[in-house]
């Protein structure tokens, strides 16, 4: 589009107290732009300026200098077709002075403030010109049925919402028949006041309303053989339980073959890499997947004193239900909720709230089907969320009932019965009970633990990536967006995503159901799903250069590259989360956004200016995640705590997107430093690109090697984790590391 520049200085906010807005008028007259200054560019009357240059002028690339670009941005749309770029004066500089020192007075702070400030003014103006309006990408077919994996509580909810609220769905079970493990259960948790009586079993009319409904489709005995395409575009082919077919993927895709496969290593010798990739010609459409197969009972044999799998009687909890269903209770039964011996304080694995539920429920059995029947819940955690924490009290005052805190040391065979030995810790005594029964709360494990893949056509391989950081749960990040897994347009719920109980399934299957839907309609609209959802930019190659170095195929956190038939990347832009991760990958410098691009950041960073021989105005370059480090900068400006003024923040959408060539331009620039600012990695894991900032840190350790070779010390770049909540660190964290480079002196090649 041809380009109409309309620059505008807020002086509100403190703004105009903390700046000098002549000095901000010419570092935007330097780059071409007669900047209008208001005293409150968000207020109607400031709006209204801007979008008079709109009307009049023809003006249609907007640059704001006023607050955060994380907010006002309402106020600040002036429509999709027209480009807005912030520069943020008010958290970024105004509001995040330096403290007045002996050694820094008030001048010497107004002064590095201005020049700060000029800079981010400079920076936003380059931005503006390297900014394309993105134009989203639009499927030639677009298909919105849903296919729903799973025919337990949460597949019959996610399949009902979906169809309620209008679209066509496929519900598929691998069991001969609809309702999965619910089928099974003799009692239902409570869920009305008082919250103390068990009730029965609801899922026979979760089934007829789901055969009743003419927008589904029920397939019983029946898998997913193979997931081709992407959302708004899946092929899908079906196949009866149990059946092999050419696509199946191994049953159990270890992280060594699954590396391979995604490394194109893993040749099948009859149909190569292929096998992998090639999508079923005659398979059916789908627009998105809820994946609701829910889990299975964790293997608790390990637990050699516990006796399960050598002692008759010994059961796990799925199997009490069981035996309780068919009405085989016997009267005196010890429910284990912790393996105890050596294990001191831990839970069996994979052990939740819903298993302590369970023993409290199945506790319950034992007195309705024996007058002096007695329950024994020995535990070392009980949990019982919300109104749960009733049934608990019910239990507590059943009389028949026990309920004690023990490390269960032992159990033995003795009299026809069964010995449990265990150490009382409330009443820190020896103590055995003599019961005819032990349950052994088994855990519940999420079904892509041990089956990760659900036969996908991709790229990366068939199954979930990265299963580790969550402990074989398919989530792409379980706080900020549940139900997004790590393939776009796959969306999990109820025990696959977690172990929840029947209330929580039917919140959740309800929120998958949604999500599926929101997928398709922004494929529909271009757009991106979480955690840029609505964002119409998508990555763009400039194939004629890529040296199939497949780097970008590989990083890609969503599997959203494929290979054509000659290894060049395919993109499919529906799977793609607009991370960027691509971007920071690719050594060729050919992957770029309209509105985010190695050219776009590297030209920011060469904007900032870089005073040539004041030892007092060292430079330092911040790339900060947009999703956790630029938040807590502004929530720290927010309470008025100090910044080092030395510093010029830029924020990347994911420090995964990183091309290392800014680094290279930071230093070429004269800059002094540069830091990255990404979220935790490791087992306090936050990144919303699933490792974004683990793969930032591993580059910075190659560009280490890089700037030695070049004379540059290695300390110069730094990257560092911090939490969005760190707003009171963050500070310090930058200090720190400007400090360090401030010992190591200017760089070298400052000037050059
Ligand atoms: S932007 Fe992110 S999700 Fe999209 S293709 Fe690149 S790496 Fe994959
Ligand atoms: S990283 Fe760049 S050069 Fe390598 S395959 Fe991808 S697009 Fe091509």
């Amino acid at each position: 589009m041809d380009k109409k520049y309309g620059a505008y200085i807020c002086t509100g906010c403190g703004i105009g107290e903390a700046l000098d807005i002549e000095g901000l008028t010419g570092a935007a007259s330097e780059n071409g732009m007669a900047p209008k200054s208001h005293e409150a560019l968000c207020s109607a009357a400031g709006r209204e300026m801007i979008q008079a240059d709109i009307d009049n002028d023809g003006v249609n690339t907007v640059v704001v200098c006023a607050c955060s670009p994380r907010v006002m941005k309402n106020e600040f749309n002036f429509g999709d077709d027209k480009i807005t770029i912030r520069a943020n004066l008010r958290e970024g500089v105004a509001w995040s002075l330096e403290t007045v020192t002996e050694a820094r007075g008030e001048d010497v702070v107004k002064e590095y403030a201005q020049e700060k400030a000029q800079d981010y003014v400079r920076m936003a103006c380059v931005q503006a010109k390297k900014t394309e309006l993105p134009v989203p990408f639009q499927l030639e077919t677009l298909n919105k049925k849903i296919l729903v994996m799973g025919g337990g509580i949460a597949g019959l909810t996610a399949a009902k919402a979906a169809a309620d609220a209008g679209s066509e769905v496929t519900i598929i079970e691998a069991a001969d028949k609809l309702g999965g493990k619910a089928l099974g259960w003799r009692k239902q948790f409570p869920t009305k006041a008082p919250w103390t009586n068990l009730e029965e079993p609801t899922i026979a009319e979760m089934i007829a309303a789901v055969e009743a409904d003419a927008n589904i489709t029920v397939k019983t005995s029946t898998e997913v053989a193979r997931i081709g395409g992407a959302p708004g575009a899946y092929k899908v082919t079906l196949k009866p339980t149990g059946t092999k077919t050419e696509w199946d993927a191994p049953a159990k895709v270890g992280v060594d073959e699954q590396d391979a496969i995604s490394k194109g290593k893993m040749e099948d010798p009859n149909t190569g890499l292929q096998k992998y990739t090639a999508v079923d010609p005659a398979a059916e459409d789908f627009g998105a997947v809820v994946l609701a197969t829910g889990w299975n009972p964790a293997d608790v044999s390990e637990y050699e004193h516990l006796g399960y799998g050598k002692l008759d009687n010994v059961v796990t909890n799925a199997q009490f239900e069981k035996l309780a269903k068919e009405g085989k209770v016997p009267a005196n039964v010890a429910f284990i909720q912790s393996p105890g011996a050596e294990e001191n304080d831990n839970d069996f694995p994979y052990c939740n709230s819903v298993t302590s539920m369970v023993a409290l429920k199945q506790a319950c059995y034992v007195r309705e089907d024996n007058a002096e029947g007695k329950a024994y819940i020995l535990y070392q955690h009980m949990r019982t969320p919300g109104n749960m924490e009733m049934f608990y009290k019910g239990a507590q005052n059943n009389d028949g009932i026990f309920l004690t805190k023990a490390t269960v040391t032992g159990v033995e065979a003795e009299g026809g019965g069964l010995a449990v030995h265990m150490k009382d810790t409330l009443l820190n005594e020896d103590i055995t009970l003599n019961v005819d029964m032990v349950v052994l709360a088994a855990g519940m494990i999420p079904t892509t633990k041990n089956k990760p893949t659900i036969n996908l056509a991709y790229r990366q391989g068939p199954a979930f990536l990265d299963l580790d950081i969550f402990d074989g749960y398919a989530d792409s990040h379980f706080i900020c967006f549940p139900y997004e897994t790590r393939r776009t347009g796959v969306y999990a719920c109820g025990g696959v995503r977690k172990a929840m109980n029947m209330e929580e399934t039917i919140d959740d299957a309800t929120g998958a159901a949604l999500k599926a839907i929101q997928c398709v309609e922004s494929a529909d609209r271009g757009v991106a799903v979480h955690p840029r959802s609505g964002d119409g930019s998508y990555p763009e190659f400039f194939f004629q250069r890529c040296t199939q170095c497949k780097r970008c195929t590989e990083e890609c956190p969503f599997g959203a590259l494929d290979d054509d038939e000659k290894g060049t990347p395919l993109p499919n832009p529906t799977r793609c989360r607009r991370c960027g991760t691509c971007m920071g990958a690719c050594p060729e410098r050919i992957i770029g956004f309209k509105n985010y691009n190695v050219d776009m950041i590297g030209s920011m960073v060469k904007a900032i200016e870089v005073p040539d021989d004041d030892e007092d105005k060292l430079r330092f370059m911040v790339f900060a995640c947009e999703n956790d480090a630029y938040p807590a900068l502004d929530m720290a400006a927010m309470r008025k705590l100090p910044q080092n003024a030395l510093i010029r923040v830029i924020p990347v959408r994911c420090l995964g997107s990183m091309n290392m060539v800014w680094i290279k331009d930071a230093l070429s620039s004269g800059m002094d430093g540069v830091l990255l600012l990404g979220c935790k990695f490791g087992d306090d894991y936050q990144c919303h690109f699933v490792k974004g900032s683990e793969i930032a840190d591993k580059r910075m350790a190659n560009i280490g090697e890089t700037l030695g070779s070049l004379g540059l010390e290695p300390e110069r770049c730094a990257a560092r984790q911090v939490a969005i909540n760190e707003y009171d660190k963050i500070g310090d964290i930058i200090n720190e590391f400007v400090e360090e480079v401030i010992e190591l002196g200017p760089n070298p090649f400052k000037g050059f």
